[in-house]
Protein backbone atom coordinates (compact mmCIF):
# COMPACT_ATOMS: atom_id res chain seq x y z
CA UNK A 1 0.00 0.00 0.00
CA UNK A 2 2.74 2.13 1.41
CA UNK A 3 4.49 1.71 -2.16
CA UNK A 4 1.60 2.67 -4.23
CA UNK A 5 0.99 5.77 -2.54
CA UNK A 6 4.97 6.34 -3.43
CA UNK A 7 4.47 5.88 -6.63
CA UNK A 8 1.17 7.44 -6.95
CA UNK A 9 2.84 10.62 -5.11
CA UNK A 10 6.46 10.22 -7.34
CA UNK A 11 4.13 9.94 -10.88
CA UNK A 12 2.71 13.16 -9.89
CA UNK A 13 5.51 14.64 -8.80
CA UNK A 14 7.01 13.43 -12.04
CA UNK A 15 3.35 15.34 -13.80
CA UNK A 16 4.03 18.36 -12.38
CA UNK A 17 7.18 19.12 -10.87
CA UNK A 18 9.62 17.29 -13.40
CA UNK A 19 7.59 17.64 -16.78
CA UNK A 20 7.59 21.24 -16.51
CA UNK A 21 11.53 21.84 -14.45
CA UNK A 22 12.47 19.76 -17.66
CA UNK A 23 15.30 16.90 -16.74
CA UNK A 24 14.71 13.44 -17.74
CA UNK A 25 18.05 12.87 -15.83
CA UNK A 26 18.77 14.35 -12.87
CA UNK A 27 22.37 16.00 -12.61
CA UNK A 28 24.06 15.20 -9.49
CA UNK A 29 26.96 17.52 -7.59
CA UNK A 30 29.25 15.97 -5.48
CA UNK A 31 32.88 15.99 -3.92
CA UNK A 32 35.59 13.54 -3.35
CA UNK A 33 35.72 13.03 0.27
CA UNK A 34 36.59 9.63 1.47
CA UNK A 35 34.72 7.29 1.84
CA UNK A 36 31.75 9.10 0.89
CA UNK A 37 32.93 9.55 -2.87
CA UNK A 38 36.18 7.90 -4.38
CA UNK A 39 37.48 7.50 -7.71
CA UNK A 40 37.89 4.28 -8.76
CA UNK A 41 39.18 4.73 -12.61
CA UNK A 42 37.09 6.36 -13.97
CA UNK A 43 33.96 5.39 -12.01
CA UNK A 44 32.96 7.08 -8.89
CA UNK A 45 31.72 5.04 -6.03
CA UNK A 46 31.67 5.38 -2.25
CA UNK A 47 29.04 5.68 0.44
CA UNK A 48 27.37 8.64 -1.36
CA UNK A 49 27.28 6.84 -4.63
CA UNK A 50 25.36 3.77 -2.53
CA UNK A 51 23.03 5.95 -1.28
CA UNK A 52 21.94 7.83 -4.63
CA UNK A 53 21.51 4.75 -6.39
CA UNK A 54 18.89 3.20 -3.39
CA UNK A 55 17.02 6.72 -3.58
CA UNK A 56 16.88 6.19 -7.70
CA UNK A 57 15.81 2.66 -7.53
CA UNK A 58 13.19 3.18 -5.01
CA UNK A 59 12.05 6.45 -6.47
CA UNK A 60 12.74 5.75 -10.17
CA UNK A 61 14.94 8.71 -11.49
CA UNK A 62 17.86 8.39 -13.76
CA UNK A 63 21.15 10.68 -12.58
CA UNK A 64 24.51 11.57 -13.67
CA UNK A 65 26.98 12.52 -11.31
CA UNK A 66 29.95 15.13 -12.02
CA UNK A 67 32.38 16.56 -9.17
CA UNK A 68 31.52 20.53 -7.90
CA UNK A 69 33.64 22.28 -10.09
CA UNK A 70 35.56 24.73 -7.56
CA UNK A 71 35.83 21.91 -4.83
CA UNK A 72 33.94 23.61 -2.07
CA UNK A 73 30.79 22.27 0.06
CA UNK A 74 28.53 25.73 -0.08
CA UNK A 75 30.02 28.78 0.93
CA UNK A 76 28.86 32.13 0.71
CA UNK A 77 30.28 35.52 0.45
CA UNK A 78 29.59 38.80 1.74
CA UNK A 79 27.63 39.73 -0.76
CA UNK A 80 25.63 36.65 -0.67
CA UNK A 81 26.94 34.58 -3.20
CA UNK A 82 27.08 30.50 -3.43
CA UNK A 83 30.10 28.84 -3.98
CA UNK A 84 30.78 25.10 -3.91
CA UNK A 85 27.63 22.51 -4.24
CA UNK A 86 25.51 24.87 -2.71
CA UNK A 87 25.91 27.46 -5.68
CA UNK A 88 25.84 24.89 -8.09
CA UNK A 89 21.98 24.05 -7.23
CA UNK A 90 21.50 28.15 -6.91
CA UNK A 91 22.25 28.70 -10.09
CA UNK A 92 20.40 25.64 -11.62
CA UNK A 93 24.06 23.84 -12.63
CA UNK A 94 23.19 20.78 -10.82
CA UNK A 95 19.45 19.10 -9.61
CA UNK A 96 20.81 17.59 -6.42
CA UNK A 97 23.51 17.73 -3.97
CA UNK A 98 24.62 14.25 -2.61
CA UNK A 99 27.45 14.47 -0.60
CA UNK A 100 28.64 15.13 3.33
CA UNK A 101 26.81 18.54 3.25
CA UNK A 102 26.00 19.51 6.59
CA UNK A 103 22.07 20.43 7.30
CA UNK A 104 22.49 24.61 8.24
CA UNK A 105 20.25 27.22 8.74
CA UNK A 106 21.64 29.43 5.78
CA UNK A 107 22.06 26.52 3.71
CA UNK A 108 18.08 25.92 4.30
CA UNK A 109 17.29 29.29 3.38
CA UNK A 110 18.58 28.92 0.18
CA UNK A 111 18.18 25.65 -0.96
CA UNK A 112 16.07 22.23 -0.20
CA UNK A 113 17.83 20.02 2.11
CA UNK A 114 16.47 16.53 3.00
CA UNK A 115 16.59 15.09 6.60
CA UNK A 116 20.06 13.63 7.73
CA UNK A 117 20.78 10.61 6.16
CA UNK A 118 24.25 10.61 8.87
CA UNK A 119 24.44 12.38 11.87
CA UNK A 120 27.55 13.59 13.42
CA UNK A 121 29.40 15.94 15.80
CA UNK A 122 32.11 17.82 15.71
CA UNK A 123 35.83 16.94 17.04
CA UNK A 124 39.68 17.14 16.25
CA UNK A 125 42.66 14.58 15.06
CA UNK A 126 45.98 14.89 15.40
CA UNK A 127 48.99 12.59 15.14
CA UNK A 128 49.74 9.71 17.56
CA UNK A 129 53.11 10.96 18.53
CA UNK A 130 51.95 14.26 19.51
CA UNK A 131 48.76 13.20 20.97
CA UNK A 132 50.10 10.91 23.06
CA UNK A 133 51.36 11.54 27.02
CA UNK A 134 54.80 10.61 27.37
CA UNK A 135 55.63 7.14 28.67
CA UNK A 136 54.80 6.07 32.09
CA UNK A 137 57.93 5.29 33.83
CA UNK A 138 56.90 2.69 35.58
CA UNK A 139 54.51 0.63 33.10
CA UNK A 140 55.20 -2.30 33.71
CA UNK A 141 53.45 -2.11 37.07
CA UNK A 142 50.04 -1.16 34.78
CA UNK A 143 49.28 -4.62 33.68
CA UNK A 144 48.28 -5.42 37.53
CA UNK A 145 46.10 -3.00 39.64
CA UNK A 146 47.40 -1.84 42.86
CA UNK A 147 45.20 -4.37 44.88
CA UNK A 148 46.45 -7.17 42.81
CA UNK A 149 50.24 -6.01 43.51
CA UNK A 150 48.85 -6.22 47.04
CA UNK A 151 47.71 -9.04 47.10
CA UNK A 152 50.59 -10.76 45.28
CA UNK A 153 53.07 -9.66 48.32
CA UNK A 154 50.44 -11.03 50.60
CA UNK A 155 50.51 -14.22 48.97
CA UNK A 156 54.54 -13.65 48.74
CA UNK A 157 54.74 -13.10 52.26
CA UNK A 158 52.80 -16.04 53.38
CA UNK A 159 54.08 -18.74 50.94
CA UNK A 160 57.12 -18.06 52.31
CA UNK A 161 56.49 -18.30 55.98
CA UNK A 162 54.27 -21.51 55.00
CA UNK A 163 57.24 -22.74 53.47
CA UNK A 164 59.41 -22.20 56.21
CA UNK A 165 57.01 -23.69 58.88
CA UNK A 166 56.56 -26.05 56.99
CA UNK A 167 60.32 -27.46 56.74
CA UNK A 168 60.78 -26.57 60.48
CA UNK A 169 57.70 -28.66 61.37
CA UNK A 170 58.30 -31.58 59.00
CA UNK A 171 60.41 -34.68 60.35
CA UNK A 172 61.52 -35.10 56.66
CA UNK A 173 62.90 -31.95 56.73
CA UNK A 174 64.38 -31.63 59.78
CA UNK A 175 64.63 -35.14 61.44
CA UNK A 176 66.27 -34.65 65.02
CA UNK A 177 66.52 -31.00 66.28
CA UNK A 178 69.15 -32.46 68.40
CA UNK A 179 71.87 -32.83 66.83
CA UNK A 180 71.01 -31.87 62.98
CA UNK A 181 71.55 -28.77 61.48
CA UNK A 182 68.81 -27.09 60.32
CA UNK A 183 69.38 -26.68 56.81
CA UNK A 184 66.38 -24.51 55.44
CA UNK A 185 66.19 -21.16 57.33
CA UNK A 186 63.59 -18.45 56.62
CA UNK A 187 66.32 -16.81 53.93
CA UNK A 188 65.84 -20.14 52.09
CA UNK A 189 62.49 -20.52 52.07
CA UNK A 190 61.92 -16.66 50.22
CA UNK A 191 64.92 -17.08 48.30
CA UNK A 192 63.31 -20.28 47.29
CA UNK A 193 60.11 -18.97 46.05
CA UNK A 194 61.70 -16.06 44.71
CA UNK A 195 63.18 -18.18 42.09
CA UNK A 196 60.13 -20.08 41.52
CA UNK A 197 58.67 -17.15 40.67
CA UNK A 198 61.18 -15.94 37.99
CA UNK A 199 61.04 -19.39 36.85
CA UNK A 200 64.66 -19.85 37.92
CA UNK A 201 64.20 -23.23 40.56
CA UNK A 202 66.84 -21.50 43.02
CA UNK A 203 67.71 -24.14 45.83
CA UNK A 204 67.67 -25.38 48.49
CA UNK A 205 64.48 -27.22 47.85
CA UNK A 206 62.08 -28.73 50.57
CA UNK A 207 62.36 -32.29 50.58
CA UNK A 208 59.60 -33.35 52.53
CA UNK A 209 56.18 -33.99 50.98
CA UNK A 210 54.74 -31.23 53.02
CA UNK A 211 56.88 -28.86 51.26
CA UNK A 212 56.87 -30.24 48.17
CA UNK A 213 53.00 -29.91 48.37
CA UNK A 214 53.07 -25.96 49.08
CA UNK A 215 56.25 -24.88 46.53
CA UNK A 216 53.91 -27.10 43.98
CA UNK A 217 51.26 -24.95 44.65
CA UNK A 218 53.41 -21.80 44.62
CA UNK A 219 54.74 -22.70 41.40
CA UNK A 220 51.58 -23.75 39.66
CA UNK A 221 50.82 -19.71 41.26
CA UNK A 222 53.64 -17.96 39.70
CA UNK A 223 53.26 -19.87 36.17
CA UNK A 224 49.97 -18.60 35.95
CA UNK A 225 50.46 -15.27 37.15
CA UNK A 226 53.19 -14.79 35.29
CA UNK A 227 51.34 -15.88 31.72
CA UNK A 228 48.07 -13.13 33.42
CA UNK A 229 51.58 -10.61 34.15
CA UNK A 230 52.88 -11.16 30.62
CA UNK A 231 49.33 -11.14 28.62
CA UNK A 232 48.47 -8.16 30.12
CA UNK A 233 51.35 -5.97 29.36
CA UNK A 234 51.46 -7.34 25.79
CA UNK A 235 48.15 -6.42 24.97
CA UNK A 236 48.73 -3.19 27.11
CA UNK A 237 51.52 -2.20 24.69
CA UNK A 238 50.11 -2.75 21.53
CA UNK A 239 46.78 -1.68 22.32
CA UNK A 240 45.71 2.36 21.61
CA UNK A 241 45.39 3.04 24.96
CA UNK A 242 47.00 6.52 25.19
CA UNK A 243 45.52 9.62 25.87
CA UNK A 244 45.28 12.65 23.88
CA UNK A 245 47.24 14.81 25.54
CA UNK A 246 45.35 17.56 24.59
CA UNK A 247 41.68 15.78 25.32
CA UNK A 248 38.97 18.43 24.37
CA UNK A 249 38.34 21.79 22.48
CA UNK A 250 39.32 24.07 25.75
CA UNK A 251 42.41 22.26 25.95
CA UNK A 252 43.58 23.15 22.27
CA UNK A 253 42.06 26.53 22.92
CA UNK A 254 44.51 27.64 25.67
CA UNK A 255 47.49 26.07 24.45
CA UNK A 256 50.06 28.00 21.49
CA UNK A 257 52.19 24.61 20.47
CA UNK A 258 49.88 22.94 18.25
CA UNK A 259 48.13 24.51 15.69
CA UNK A 260 44.58 23.94 14.04
CA UNK A 261 42.02 24.84 11.96
CA UNK A 262 38.90 23.74 10.02
CA UNK A 263 38.38 23.38 6.17
CA UNK A 264 37.74 27.06 4.69
CA UNK A 265 34.44 28.09 5.04
CA UNK A 266 33.10 24.49 5.72
CA UNK A 267 30.09 24.39 8.03
CA UNK A 268 32.54 23.45 11.10
CA UNK A 269 33.95 26.91 9.81
CA UNK A 270 31.15 28.80 10.16
CA UNK A 271 30.17 26.71 13.44
CA UNK A 272 33.56 28.85 15.14
CA UNK A 273 32.53 31.80 13.32
CA UNK A 274 29.12 32.44 14.51
CA UNK A 275 29.69 30.83 18.16
CA UNK A 276 29.29 32.94 21.14
CA UNK A 277 30.77 30.14 23.54
CA UNK A 278 34.26 31.72 24.54
CA UNK A 279 36.03 28.72 23.89
CA UNK A 280 34.96 28.84 20.45
CA UNK A 281 35.56 32.05 19.50
CA UNK A 282 39.04 31.64 20.77
CA UNK A 283 39.60 29.33 18.37
CA UNK A 284 38.03 30.68 15.38
CA UNK A 285 40.15 33.83 16.49
CA UNK A 286 43.00 31.38 16.28
CA UNK A 287 41.83 30.25 12.79
CA UNK A 288 41.72 33.74 11.08
CA UNK A 289 45.24 35.32 12.97
CA UNK A 290 47.42 31.71 11.48
CA UNK A 291 45.40 31.81 8.39
CA UNK A 292 45.42 27.76 9.74
CA UNK A 293 42.62 26.45 7.48
CA UNK A 294 42.82 24.14 4.97
CA UNK A 295 41.41 23.96 1.54
CA UNK A 296 40.09 20.58 1.52
CA UNK A 297 39.94 17.30 3.89
CA UNK A 298 42.36 15.72 2.57
CA UNK A 299 44.64 18.62 3.28
CA UNK A 300 43.81 18.42 6.29
CA UNK A 301 44.33 14.61 7.26
CA UNK A 302 47.87 15.16 5.43
CA UNK A 303 48.18 18.35 7.73
CA UNK A 304 47.66 16.15 11.03
CA UNK A 305 49.63 13.11 10.17
CA UNK A 306 52.89 15.70 9.03
CA UNK A 307 52.56 16.70 13.16
CA UNK A 308 51.77 20.05 15.16
CA UNK A 309 48.28 20.30 13.53
CA UNK A 310 45.03 19.18 14.92
CA UNK A 311 42.27 19.03 12.45
CA UNK A 312 39.11 20.23 13.49
CA UNK A 313 36.02 18.32 11.56
CA UNK A 314 32.90 16.11 11.89
CA UNK A 315 33.77 12.66 13.33
CA UNK A 316 32.34 10.85 10.76
CA UNK A 317 34.21 12.45 7.94
CA UNK A 318 37.51 12.07 10.73
CA UNK A 319 37.04 9.05 11.31
CA UNK A 320 36.44 7.60 8.09
CA UNK A 321 39.36 5.98 6.05
CA UNK A 322 41.89 8.09 9.06
CA UNK A 323 45.33 7.05 8.97
CA UNK A 324 45.90 4.46 11.97
CA UNK A 325 48.82 7.01 13.28
CA UNK A 326 46.05 9.71 14.02
CA UNK A 327 43.97 9.81 16.88
CA UNK A 328 40.25 11.48 17.07
CA UNK A 329 39.66 13.42 20.31
CA UNK A 330 36.97 12.21 22.38
CA UNK A 331 35.21 15.40 22.60
CA UNK A 332 32.24 15.78 20.20
CA UNK A 333 30.35 19.21 20.11
CA UNK A 334 27.53 20.84 17.87
CA UNK A 335 25.40 17.45 16.22
CA UNK A 336 24.81 18.13 13.35
CA UNK A 337 23.78 15.91 10.48
CA UNK A 338 24.36 15.29 6.85
CA UNK A 339 21.58 16.07 3.80
CA UNK A 340 20.53 15.86 0.52
CA UNK A 341 20.17 19.43 -1.02
CA UNK A 342 17.96 20.35 -3.99
CA UNK A 343 17.19 23.99 -5.79
CA UNK A 344 14.36 25.41 -4.45
CA UNK A 345 10.96 24.53 -4.92
CA UNK A 346 12.27 20.75 -6.13
CA UNK A 347 9.25 19.02 -5.69
CA UNK A 348 10.90 15.58 -5.21
CA UNK A 349 12.57 16.73 -1.65
CA UNK A 350 9.70 15.45 0.08
CA UNK A 351 9.71 11.69 -1.24
CA UNK A 352 13.58 11.67 -0.82
CA UNK A 353 13.00 13.03 3.14
CA UNK A 354 10.46 9.34 2.96
CA UNK A 355 12.80 7.75 1.13
CA UNK A 356 16.15 7.84 3.67
CA UNK A 357 13.45 7.45 6.51
CA UNK A 358 12.41 4.53 4.37
CA UNK A 359 16.01 3.34 4.09
CA UNK A 360 17.39 4.05 8.07
CA UNK A 361 14.19 2.16 9.35
CA UNK A 362 14.76 -1.01 6.83
CA UNK A 363 18.76 -0.73 8.14
CA UNK A 364 19.87 0.06 4.67
CA UNK A 365 21.89 3.26 5.63
CA UNK A 366 23.47 1.21 9.03
CA UNK A 367 24.67 -1.57 6.48
CA UNK A 368 25.95 0.91 4.37
CA UNK A 369 27.82 2.82 6.78
CA UNK A 370 29.55 -0.70 8.22
CA UNK A 371 30.34 -1.52 4.17
CA UNK A 372 31.92 1.87 4.06
CA UNK A 373 34.06 2.13 7.32
CA UNK A 374 34.67 -0.60 7.89
CA UNK A 375 38.56 -0.26 7.60
CA UNK A 376 38.57 3.11 9.98
CA UNK A 377 40.61 3.06 12.55
CA UNK A 378 38.13 3.67 15.01
CA UNK A 379 38.10 5.91 18.14
CA UNK A 380 39.76 3.63 21.17
CA UNK A 381 38.60 4.16 24.23
CA UNK A 382 36.43 0.88 24.11
CA UNK A 383 39.25 -1.18 22.88
CA UNK A 384 41.68 -0.26 25.91
CA UNK A 385 43.06 -2.95 27.78
CA UNK A 386 42.70 -2.37 31.62
CA UNK A 387 44.85 -3.74 34.46
CA UNK A 388 43.92 -7.01 36.23
CA UNK A 389 41.88 -7.09 39.40
CA UNK A 390 42.32 -9.26 41.49
CA UNK A 391 38.85 -11.20 42.04
CA UNK A 392 39.58 -12.11 38.15
CA UNK A 393 42.16 -14.54 39.75
CA UNK A 394 40.21 -15.25 42.71
CA UNK A 395 40.74 -19.38 42.05
CA UNK A 396 44.50 -18.98 42.04
CA UNK A 397 45.22 -17.16 45.48
CA UNK A 398 42.16 -19.97 46.53
CA UNK A 399 44.25 -22.68 45.47
CA UNK A 400 47.46 -21.18 46.70
CA UNK A 401 46.02 -20.63 49.86
CA UNK A 402 44.56 -24.18 50.50
CA UNK A 403 47.84 -25.66 48.94
CA UNK A 404 49.66 -23.97 51.99
CA UNK A 405 47.41 -25.05 54.46
CA UNK A 406 47.38 -28.25 53.60
CA UNK A 407 50.67 -28.35 53.30
CA UNK A 408 51.05 -26.98 56.69
CA UNK A 409 48.17 -29.45 57.93
CA UNK A 410 50.83 -32.42 56.16
CA UNK A 411 53.48 -31.48 58.08
CA UNK A 412 51.44 -31.94 61.37
CA UNK A 413 50.87 -34.93 60.59
CA UNK A 414 54.06 -36.00 59.61
CA UNK A 415 55.17 -35.21 62.95
CA UNK A 416 52.09 -36.28 64.76
CA UNK A 417 53.11 -39.95 63.54
CA UNK A 418 56.82 -39.46 64.40
CA UNK A 419 55.94 -38.56 67.60
CA UNK A 420 53.57 -41.26 67.85
CA UNK A 421 55.77 -43.79 66.92
CA UNK A 422 58.22 -42.38 69.50
CA UNK A 423 56.35 -42.19 72.22
CA UNK A 424 55.69 -46.34 71.91
CA UNK A 425 59.44 -46.56 71.56
CA UNK A 426 59.99 -44.73 74.92
CA UNK A 427 56.67 -45.07 76.59
CA UNK A 428 56.01 -41.49 77.43
CA UNK A 429 52.68 -39.96 76.01
CA UNK A 430 52.04 -38.91 72.65
CA UNK A 431 51.07 -35.80 73.84
CA UNK A 432 54.66 -34.77 75.59
CA UNK A 433 56.69 -36.14 72.99
CA UNK A 434 54.76 -34.07 70.17
CA UNK A 435 55.14 -31.12 72.37
CA UNK A 436 58.61 -31.90 73.13
CA UNK A 437 59.42 -31.61 69.26
CA UNK A 438 57.76 -28.94 68.95
CA UNK A 439 59.65 -26.77 71.75
CA UNK A 440 62.84 -27.92 70.21
CA UNK A 441 61.63 -27.38 66.73
CA UNK A 442 60.32 -23.42 67.94
CA UNK A 443 62.38 -22.95 70.73
CA UNK A 444 65.72 -21.24 71.37
CA UNK A 445 67.84 -23.52 69.83
CA UNK A 446 65.88 -23.32 66.70
CA UNK A 447 65.35 -20.27 66.61
CA UNK A 448 69.18 -19.61 66.71
CA UNK A 449 69.69 -22.11 63.73
CA UNK A 450 66.91 -20.32 62.06
CA UNK A 451 69.73 -17.23 61.38
CA UNK A 452 72.05 -19.80 59.43
CA UNK A 453 72.94 -18.18 56.12
CA UNK A 454 72.52 -20.24 52.95
CA UNK A 455 76.05 -21.05 52.29
CA UNK A 456 76.36 -22.62 56.26
CA UNK A 457 73.09 -24.07 55.48
CA UNK A 458 74.24 -25.54 52.33
CA UNK A 459 77.68 -27.05 53.78
N1 LIG B 1 30.54 18.96 5.76
C1 LIG B 1 31.02 20.30 5.80
C2 LIG B 1 30.10 21.21 4.99
O1 LIG B 1 29.09 20.74 4.50
C3 LIG B 1 32.42 20.44 5.26
C4 LIG B 1 33.44 19.91 6.18
C5 LIG B 1 33.60 20.76 7.43
O2 LIG B 1 33.31 21.94 7.46
O3 LIG B 1 34.05 20.17 8.42
O4 LIG B 1 30.33 22.35 4.89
Amino acid sequence: MKVFIVSVVFAVALLSGFCTAGPAELSVTTILQEPFTITTGSDLEGYCMDLLAELAKKLGFKYKVHLVKDGKYGKQDKSGNWFGMIGELVRGEADLAVAPLTLTATREQSVEMSTPFMQTGISFILSRELGTEEGHSFSFLLPFSTAMWVGIIVAFLVTGLSIFLVSRISPSEWADPETDEHSFTLMHSFWYITGALTLQGAGPHPKGLSGRVVSAVWWMFAVVLLACYFSNFSAMLRSDNKHVSVQNFEELAKQDVIDYGTVEGGSTFNFFKNSNHPTYRRIYQHMERKKSCVASMEEGNRRALEGNYAFIGEAASLDAGRHCNLIRSPDLIAMRGYSIAAPLGFTMMKNITMAILQLSESGELAYLQEKWWANSCMPEGDRATEALQPHILRGLFLLLALGLGLGLLMALLELASKARSQAKDQKKSCCSVLSAELSQRFGSRGVNQSTDTPEKGKA
